[in-house]
Parts: C-alpha cells; sequence; structure tokens
C-alpha cells in the first residue's frame, strides 16, 4: 500500500512545494490548509485530496489527522501551517496577537491530536526568528548555533510562540512518544510563494521591486541595508527536511538554512544585476520611513546567518547552491508575475 502524508499549510509557499515532491514520490498526500486552493498550483499537482479546513479548530485537526484508508495512520506528517510573513508583518507589532494565538492553536491541536491519533512521524517547522537578539546584533558575526538558544530572547512575538511550539512537540516526544522532528528554518525562499501584498519576504521582495522598477529607476531597501541574513533555496529545503524527516533518533531541533551570508544591500544589487537593468538602491528609514509607511522601519536583527554544523554532523550532507542560482530561478518566476499584470498594448 502507498505510503501516506499530510502537509498542514500546504496551499502555502513550503507546503506547496513539500506536498509536489511527496507526490512525485509515490506518496498519497492529503493537504489542509485555510486558504480555498493554492495561490499559484493547480491541486492535482501537489495532493491526492485538498481540504479547506481551520486548523485552530480542534474538530477540524481530529478529522484530517484521520488515517485515509479509515485505518493505518500518517507515515508522515509535515506541520508548516503557521500566521507568518515577511518583516513588514512580523517585526510591526501590528499582528503580534493574531500570529501568536493563531499559530499556538493550531500547533497545541496538532501535537495533541498527532499522538492521540499514533501518526508515525511529525515535522514541525520552527524559525531562526527563535535565535536570541543579544546574539545577533553583530552583522558579520551573528551566532545561531542550536546550542545558543538559551537563555531565550527572541526580538519577535513569532520567534516566542515558535520557541514555546518547540518545547511543546518535545514534551509530547517525551511523554507520549510522539515522533517528532524539528527544524528551524532560516529564510527559505522560490517560485510559488508569496511576492506580493506585504506578507512576502526579502527574496522575493527585492525581485518584484527590480521587475517592477524602470530603467534607470531607484529601488527602496528598508533600513541601511547592512543587516546580514542567509537564504535557502525552497528544492534545497525539501531535500533537508526529507533527509531529516527520515533518520533515525534525531529529533532536532536543528538548522536548515544556507551559510552563504550577504547585506541585504546585497541581495537587493543581486536582484537589480538578474534584471539587466541600471537600477539605484536607495535605503529608506527613520522619519522618512515612519512619513511614507505610518510605522517604524521593520528590519530585525542587525546579522544572521545559519550554522549548518550539527545538520552537517548528523545527516553527513550539506546544501551547496549558491544563492546567485536560487535568486536567478526567482527573480524569472516574479518577473513572470509583474508582466501578466502590467495592462497590455
Ligand atoms: P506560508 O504563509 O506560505 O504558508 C503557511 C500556510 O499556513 C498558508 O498557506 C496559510 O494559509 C496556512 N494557514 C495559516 N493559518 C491557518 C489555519 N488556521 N488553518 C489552516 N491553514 C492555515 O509560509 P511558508 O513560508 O510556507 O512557511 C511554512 C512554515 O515554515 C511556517 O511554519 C513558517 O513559520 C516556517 N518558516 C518559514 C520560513 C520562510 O522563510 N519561508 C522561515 C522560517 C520558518
Amino acid at each position: 500500500m502507498e505510503k501516506t502524508a499530510l502537509v498542514l499549510g500546504g496551499g502555502g509557499f513550503i507546503g506547496g512545494h513539500m506536498g509536489k515532491k511527496l507526490k512525485e514520490e509515490g506518496f498519497d498526500v492529503r493537504v489542509v490548509d485555510i486558504k480555498p486552493k493554492h495561490e499559484f498550483w493547480d491541486h492535482t499537482i501537489i495532493c491526492d485530496e485538498y481540504v479547506v479546513g481551520d486548523l485552530r479548530d480542534p474538530k477540524v485537526v481530529e478529522k484530517i489527522m484521520a488515517p485515509i484508508d479509515g485505518e493505518k495512520p500518517f507515515d508522515e506528517v509535515y506541520q508548516l501551517a503557521a500566521d507568518m510573513g515577511g518583516a513588514g508583518y512580523i517585526f510591526t507589532g501590528e499582528n503580534d496577537a493574531n500570529v501568536m494565538h493563531n499559530s499556538a492553536m493550531i500547533n497545541l491541536n496538532v501535537a495533541y491530536e498527532a499522538s492521540r491519533q499514533k501518526v508515525k512521524r511529525v515535522f514541525y517547522s520552527s524559525s531562526a526568528c527563535m535565535y536570541p537578539e543579544h546574539n545577533q546584533l553583530d552583522p558579520d558575526n551573528p551566532n545561531c548555533e542550536e546550542s545558543s538558544a538559551y537563555p531565550a530572547n527572541p526580538d519577535s512575538e513569532y520567534g516566542w510562540e515558535k520557541l514555546f511550539s518547540e518545547r511543546m512537540f518535545l514534551a509530547f516526544n517525551r511523554n507520549y512518544n510522539l515522533e517528532v522532528r524539528i527544524a528551524r528554518f532560516h529564510n527559505i525562499f522560490g517560485p510559488m510563494g508569496t511576492w506580493t501584498g506585504g506578507k512576502e519576504k526579502a527574496p522575493a521582495a527585492m525581485c518584484r521591486k527590480a521587475a517592477e522598477t524602470p530603467d534607470g529607476g531607484e529601488l527602496e531597501v528598508w533600513g541601511t541595508g547592512q543587516q546580514t541574513r542567509s537564504f535557502l533555496y525552497i528544492d534545497e529545503c525539501v531535500e533537508a527536511v526529507l533527509r531529516f524527516m527520515r533518520q533515525e533518533n534525531f529529533t532536532g531541533p536543528v538548522n536548515i538554512g544556507s551559510e552563504e551570508m550577504v547585506t541585504i544591500n546585497e541581495l537587493a544589487q543581486m536582484a537589480i544585476s538578474l534584471s539587466g537593468k541600471d537600477i539605484r538602491i536607495k535605503n529608506i528609514d527613520g522619519e522618512e520611513f515612519l512619513g511614507k509607511y505610518g510605522f517604524p522601519c521593520p528590519v530585525g536583527v542587525m546579522g544572521r546567518n545559519s550554522d549548518n554544523t550539527l545538520y552537517h554532523k548528523k545527516m553527513d550532507w550539506s546544501v551547496s547552491q549558491p544563492l546567485k542560482t536560487g535568486m536567478k530561478h526567482t527573480f524569472e518566476w516574479i518577473n513572470e508575475q509583474v508582466k501578466a499584470l502590467q495592462p497590455q498594448n
């Protein structure tokens, strides 16, 4: 009989890619999302069954966690549903209550039902946002080693919720033998993800701005642009998750990210180069930003980079694709989206 997988949040970016990969591998895939459909993919590509449901509701979670054939519990459950977005969503403070409440409700329900219905294994997507702010003040030397998580001091409520849920999944593992695998994602990017509307992340935002800006124009970067980050292309993220999910004994938490650290200005410059246009970067901060957007410029911590030592040690495998390759695929896809929205002559 086919193996079965449940992808929670499969109507979103990472979940869509995960569902597609699992289906290609021959899994019988059920996707659940609050969205009526995946924004960019036809359902037949990412799953066998697409269920529209609100995972904050325990009754919904009880139902969707039930075996596909009525008997055999799910082989693999991927918990990727969360109330999230880029800096413009997470760091302004305006969405804190929703972010904490919605994601915690989802995780509480999922941990409980996965354990009660005896699914074989659950993957939980935590985030690098749970690392302490004080270790990420130096853009050149951030510390995101797994063991640096405590004493805890995330810079956002989003990070605090992730930390709580990590601990809850580990507690279910300890007390009820729920098999869990927990990864801390560091900025995952690529095509078929949010690229406009306020919830998009930096790589998509830079690609969109470079695609929209006319030759000779200006591209706006929030803050000084000197803050550093690393970005992992979606295909390598999916591979890293599957390798981690399918090994025995190591629950994590472990980082899944790239170690190629760049400044946000460098990321913007990469998108500009891919556009082939002559575009100037304009950094916007302080009063000018506040006047334009109505809230202080959200930039997050000054430095963040994945530390892949532990992942490599446990899995004997590492991500290796250069950022530029992933940015090329992403720019090309976003450029198509931008063009499709422009009025035809
Ligand atoms: P996404 O926003 O594209 O996908 C999340 C999905 O969850 C969305 O489709 C959304 O509709 C769904 N969802 C939200 N609330 C729901 C609810 N109540 N019921 C059912 N579905 C609901 O985000 P993503 O980038 O695919 O991220 C997936 C996971 O990885 C999230 O847990 C996120 O916190 C984590 N993560 C992502 C990144 C990244 O760079 N993309 C980095 C760190 C952590």
